[in-house]
């Protein structure tokens, strides 16, 4: 129990240190004009992705699939109890975000798709397949706006960055030994291994990712639309209406979408992919 408390002080001295970068990542977005466009201009000759291109995905080195979803689903009680889940527009959700899972590069996962009561807007995902996102993400999204949000979250199970931020914790043998001791959802050890989880949803922990992860997310998300029968294009009219609203009103932006990587450098990197798609 000392090491699970241990471990979410941690979270919170790490999620601490991310928001500071983040927060200072996000001072970008008011750079002057001229170093924009010169920022606009070398992109445009420069693949924002080359890094993801050759990538390949396993649990290799991490938590094997097993107790990832073993993982997934002591998160997800924590999830149910911070937030309030709805079957509002679940139905919607859960039929775009399938065709996404199906044509994404981990296809044979179980995905679960959980729609959340707030006014924010807001998405994330969780180690196992789970994926959530708000109702007011769902009135602001049409179907191919939604399932670009989608396509990216499971762009985020696909890479494993949730697993990957787990494994850098120090806790993380502690972690591992009580998924692998946890025969079920009751008694001491999913106890013990709850509160800390609960901490860690708390805290972001999981869910709050760098902006290389986000990066990789929207390239595998815009990959994998025209597979599922989506228009790529609605990834880049969805950072239009959350870049809109960054600026009109931007309490109403979920801290997942305020913390991503500026929208106009997403849409230009968007739109990069989708010529390079058109091409081949
Ligand atoms: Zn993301």
């Amino acid at each position: 129990m000392k090491n699970l408390i241990r471990l979410f002080l941690f979270a919170l001295i790490l999620n601490a240190l991310l928001s500071a970068t983040l927060a200072q990542g996000t001072s970008y977005r008011h750079r002057p004009a001229p170093a924009a466009a010169t920022t606009i201009a070398f992109k445009q000759f420069d693949d924002p992705y080359s890094e993801f291109r050759n990538a390949s995905y396993s649990n290799a080195g991490l938590l094997n699939e097993r107790d990832e979803i073993k993982l997934g689903t002591q998160l997800h009680r924590e999830v149910t109890k911070k937030f309030n889940l709805t079957d509002v527009g679940l139905d919607r959700v859960d039929r775009l975000g399938q065709r996404c899972a199906r044509a994404s590069r981990r296809p044979n996962l179980t995905y679960k798709f959980h729609v959340i009561q707030s006014r924010e807007i807001n998405g994330f995902s969780l180690p196992g397949g789970h994926i959530y996102v708000t109702t007011a993400l769902l009135k602001l999204a049409n179907d191919n706006e939604l399932a670009s949000v989608l396509s990216h979250e499971v762009g985020h199970v696909v890479a494993r960055h949730s697993l990957k931020t787990l494994k850098k914790s120090k806790e993380y043998d502690d972690i591992a030994t009580s998924l692998g001791d946890l025969t079920g959802v009751a008694g001491g050890v999913a106890r013990d291994l709850g509160v800390a989880l609960g901490q860690m949803i708390g805290a972001g922990f999981l869910t709050v990712h760098s902006r290389d992860e986000e990066r990789e997310a929207d390239f595998l998300g815009v990959r994998a639309m025209p597979a599922a029968g989506f228009d790529p294009q609605g990834m880049v009219t969805m950072f239009q209406k959350l870049g809109r609203i960054e600026e009109e009103d931007s309490d109403l932006l979920g801290s997942l979408f305020s913390d991503h990587p500026d929208a106009q450098e997403r849409i230009e990197n968007t739109r990069y992919e989708i010529a390079r798609m058109r091409r081949r």
